[in-house]
């Protein structure tokens, strides 16, 4: 799903990664029935990519969504990686 936020109010999980880098983030639709089912689903798979979950406004995720460490910035701009 496109990476999209439907107001300024409510609040959004952040998947983050070991490093720190916010990896992941939806949307907490859990006031609705088929949003809380989705909501579910997107943090099991979240937490199955051995991210830490933070339930944040949508503004933080707004701000803090991205790739901060030179690894994933590197991945990010298609570069190859040196282990
Ligand atoms: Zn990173």
């Amino acid at each position: 799903m496109p990476w999209k936020i439907p107001g300024d109010t409510g609040f959004s999980y952040l998947g983050i990664a070991a490093c720190g880098c916010v990896r992941a983030v939806t949307i907490d639709a859990s006031d609705d029935p088929n949003g809380k089912k989705e909501l579910a689903k997107d943090l099991a798979r979240f937490v199955k990519s051995g991210y830490r979950l933070e339930r944040v406004a949508h503004q933080e995720a707004r701000d803090r969504y991205g790739f901060d460490c030179d690894e994933h910035k590197a991945k990010q701009a298609g570069l190859p990686l040196t282990a």
